[in-house]
């Protein structure tokens, strides 16, 4: 005979699936001996047969119940409905994950017109009695009866204020008993039935109600959201009331075993004398601090300080628990795992294992790498009120306060003259980065969480906020309007990229901090992990970021960055409109002194550890002006000034503009196809990074430059490019008198390339996965169209389980890499492999790479501490 349910000595904390959270906690805290108020708890099972069969209580989960209601009759010495000792009940949901939507508790069960008469008598207390029938009559009014709070709160104002009072304890047992005809009335008036007066009807309806808010809107649309099975079920615990309701000697409270907040070791909560419930959290009264129930029930804080020190060593966690003071004698109600901010999370690992209450690896699998996003930013100080004026995507972490501004040419002039500004914008393209580069945020109206703008400021660590429809942009009057709120170019706004808050005016911050115990946790980390992390790192400042939040080296340097910098991009575009190969070698050797610094740079910030540096990339066409807007400016001087020699030049570079037109620049003359083609550009990069190491051994320092090439898809491509490399290595080598070394390798990053993994991998020293590339060219999808046209909808509608940008694919996408590092690794067994695309930063990604053998994960600098944790919890 199935057991649907289970008297609180019966279970025990590993049963959750079966008696829900509360209901196993209950059985676990009753098993250790807690002062818990006895009771029973209905599994979850019973919940699922009560669905099988049609929505009525399968009988044999009544006889249970009601067997189980003796036993608890027996133990409390007290009877439901018994007029001269009645036995009062609390019916409280309970899920096996805590769930907003299930239905709300009801106290003071078995209730009736009788029972309040014995009530009164035994407790010699007569408010408390009638008090405590109307609050019973309200909940279970509202809860199972379905009839709004709010008529119930309107007669009591009306009689508050009719009587004169301010506050409900001025209310007499004759004011209550007042107010109960009243309820009743209205209860009559919505359900033409007088209120239930038969105790067990009143605790078989509420177990009905409990079961019947599983499938509630609200419930369900919960579940969806957070993936919660709806095969699960909701347990019903009733447990025989305590009240903190009998006067000054009683009271109800909430506390944490440590602060939430700042994970200090130290008990934070609230209580109310004489309340009952939820008064605490209801805010009608303003509860006292914790620590001031030292002073005023000295014995009973004690207690509950030691309760609350034994549930922490139990559970090994820190704990949030409810509990009430009745007559002086405390009660413990519920005990959970409490929530805390990330801050908090890694405080209290820390503390614990150097309490020695969990080890290293428990600790380290205790905090959720995505949460650390919040301390490696500056923020929004939350003490401080604010008003939001309107909300976005959280794109990329962080808060900043600055000017508005509408263009990215302006946005780095003001920036370089040391003004904090946010750039805002329809969306961002890869012309704007310079002034992405010098604001402090970024704000766009169009383009989801991947959009250019999210994608480049958090590898920049900057804060941004993306797809704020709110926003109506006028770019030619500059300004935009959210409602009727206009907010002009230079006003100054606050915003939150962690939450995607717009706020007018300047709003306090706090700097981030990487705490002392932060530290700590990721050393143990370190010491855990068997995958290198990487950082992935454009310029001298990124570096230096990069090795102090732990990076062991770059595993992505694009130096295309460096080539759009403001005083380059004309050198660049010498270089690119040149007639014949004499010009491209007088633009590149102006180039190549530039390229050389930063490299210089970068080297001596990472301190010997490797840099992988990956030759020109994108189409050359990017570094040239927009199309429509040169034919614009062409179309004007043509009219204007037809004869200047401004329009000669412009027309020129219209030319060149039109013939680097590609129909699809994605797959189109871009990566290594650059360097087969004009070989100069790729020997100018390798100079470059060559003298730059022969210059850091001059200074007798070491450095490990891996030079990458991008793009490849047959072997002969590598097979050149290596070559051409190596012979940039001899020449300066030779040049300079310096000994350095180095390695050359590939980006895995077309399906072509990871097929013939076997041969590609004679050619090269290391393999790095470029998983963004390499998504796009699996999947087949264009990334920028992708993410604005359909990939929202593939995602709402399951057609994919996540965004393959965001999140790797393991299964088509992954195999590809796992055949790379196979394959690669049969011709050369020492070949070294990592990943470098945004997959490098995401926890479930990473333990992906971890399981693939890869040798390091490459990540933008801000996510290197979350990988290094990652990375830790990939190998426990
Ligand atoms: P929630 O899940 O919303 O916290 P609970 O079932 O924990 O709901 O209960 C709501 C309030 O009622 C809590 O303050 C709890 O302490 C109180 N409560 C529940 N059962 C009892 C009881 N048997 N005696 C006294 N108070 C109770
Ligand atoms: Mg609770
Ligand atoms: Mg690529």
């Amino acid at each position: 005979m199935e057991k649907f349910v289970y008297l609180f000595h019966e279970g025990n904390g590993n049963m959750r699936d079966l008696l829900g959270g509360k209901g196993a906690n209950l059985a676990e805290m009753t098993r250790i001996g807690l002062p818990v108020p006895f009771g029973f708890t209905i599994t979850t099972q019973a919940c699922n047969a009560y669905y099988e069969s049609g929505k009525t209580i399968p009988n044999l989960v009544e006889k249970q119940t009601i067997e189980a209601l003796a036993a608890l009759e027996e133990k409390m010495g007290k009877k439901l409905g018994d007029p001269q000792n009645p036995l009062l009940v609390s019916v409280r949901s309970g899920s096996v994950f805590s769930m907003p939507g299930m239905m709300d508790t009801i106290l003071n069960l078995g209730m009736n017109d009788e029972t309040v008469v014995g009530v009164a008598k035994l407790t010699n207390n007569p408010r408390f009695a009638y008090d405590s029938y109307r609050r019973f009559i309200q909940m279970f009014s509202n809860v199972v009866l379905e009839i709004d709070t709010f008529f119930f709160e309107q007669l009591l104002e009306d009689t508050r204020e009719q009587k004169g009072y301010s506050v409900d304890p001025e209310m007499t047992a004759e004011d209550w008993q007042e107010i109960i005809s009243g309820y009743k009335e209205i209860v009559k008036k919505h359900t033409r039935k007088e209120f239930p007066q038969d105790p067990r009807e009143q605790l078989f309806l509420a177990i009905n109600a409990v079961f019947n808010s599983w499938n509630n809107q609200r419930a369900i649309v919960y579940r969806r959201l957070n993936k919660i099975p709806d095969h699960l079920g909701t347990a019903v615990n009733v447990q025989s009331m305590v009240f903190g309701n009998m006067g000054d000697d009683s009271g109800t409270g909430v506390a944490f075993t440590r602060n939430p907040s700042t994970g200090e070791p130290v008990l934070y909560g609230e209580y109310l004398i004489n309340a009952q419930g939820e008064d605490v959290v209801a805010g009608i009264r303003t509860p006292q601090p914790i620590a001031t129930l030292k002073e005023e029930m000295p014995e009973v804080y004690q207690q509950f300080a030691d309760t609350c020190h034994r549930l922490e060593q139990h559970y090994q966690e820190m704990q949030d628990i409810e509990f009430t003071v009745e007559r002086g004698k405390l009660f413990i109600l519920q005990t959970r795992n409490g929530k805390r901010t990330a801050q908090a999370a890694i405080r209290i690992v820390v503390d614990m294992e150097k309490e020695g209450i969990i080890d290293k690896k428990t600790a380290l699998l205790r905090v959720d790498p995505d949460q650390l996003n919040q301390l490696l930013h500056r923020r929004i100080d939350d003490s401080v009120p604010k008003t939001i004026l309107a909300k976005g995507l959280p794109a990329s972490p962080g808060a900043a306060t600055g000017q508005v501004v509408f263009d990215a040419d302006e946005a780095e002039q003001l920036g370089n003259e040391g003004k904090k500004v946010i750039l805002v914008s329809p969306e961002t393209t890869p012309d704007d980065i310079h002034g992405m580069v010098a604001s402090q945020a970024i704000l766009t109206s169009r383009g989801g969480m991947t959009s250019h703008a999210a994608v480049v400021a958090r590898g920049m660590g900057k804060a941004c906020i993306c797809g704020c429809e709110a926003l109506k942009i006028d770019m030619k009057g500059k300004f935009f309007t959210v409602g009727d709120t206009v907010v002009r170019h230079g006003d100054v706004i606050t915003i939150d990229g962690s939450t995607g808050e717009i706020m007018l005016g300047e709003i306090p911050m706090i700097d981030p901090e990487l705490s002392e115990e932060f530290q700590q946790l990721l050393t143990w980390a370190d010491e855990e992990r068997k995958i290198g992390v990487r950082a992935n790192a454009d310029n001298p400042e990124d570096a230096k970021k990069s090795f102090e939040f732990g990076a062991g080296g770059i595993g992505l340097c694009r130096t295309e960055h460096m080539f759009m910098d403001i005083k380059r991009i004309p050198i660049v575009q010498k270089m690119i409109l040149a007639e014949n190969f004499n010009e491209r070698m007088e633009a590149l050797e102006q180039l190549l002194p530039m390229q050389q610094d930063d490299f210089e740079g970068i080297f001596e910030a990472m301190q010997g550890y490797p840099v992988t540096i990956r030759l020109l990339d994108p189409p050359l066409h990017e570094f040239l002006p927009d199309k429509e807007e040169l034919l614009v400016e062409v179309t004007k001087l043509q009219i204007l000034e037809p004869q200047s020699d401004e329009l000669k030049q412009k027309e020129q570079l219209l030319k060149k503009v039109r013939q680097l037109d590609e129909f699809n620049p994605m797959l189109g003359h871009r990566g290594c196809r650059l360097g087969m083609i004009y070989p100069e550009i790729y020997e100018m990069q390798a100079k470059a990074i060559f003298y730059a190491a022969a210059a850091l051994a001059e200074k007798g320092m070491a450095v490990k430059p891996e030079i990458m090439i991008p793009l490849v898809g047959h072997v002969n491509e590598l097979k050149q490019m290596r070559q051409l490399v190596i012979d940039a290595a001899v020449k300066v080598q030779e040049e300079t008198g310096k000994q350095f070394e180095y390695t050359i390798g590939t980006m895995i990053e077309i399906p072509r390339a990871a097929l013939t993994a076997d041969k590609i991998a004679e050619e090269a020293d290391f393999f790095s996965f470029g998983t963004n590339d390499l998504t796009q060219t699996t999947f087949g999808y264009s990334r920028d169209d992708a993410e604005g046209k359909f990939l929202q909808a593939y995602i709402e509608n399951k057609v994919l389980p996540e965004n393959p940008f965001a999140v790797l694919d393991q299964e088509g996408v992954g195999k590809l890499v796992e055949m790379g590092v196979k394959l690669g690794r049969k011709t050369k067994p020492s070949l070294k492999t990592g990943i470098c695309g945004e997959h490098g930063g995401e926890k479930s990604s990473i333990d992906f790479c971890y399981r693939a053998g890869l040798d390091y994960v490459s990540c933008s600098p801000y996510r290197v501490p979350l990988a290094r944790l990652a990375a830790a919890q990939a190998t426990i």
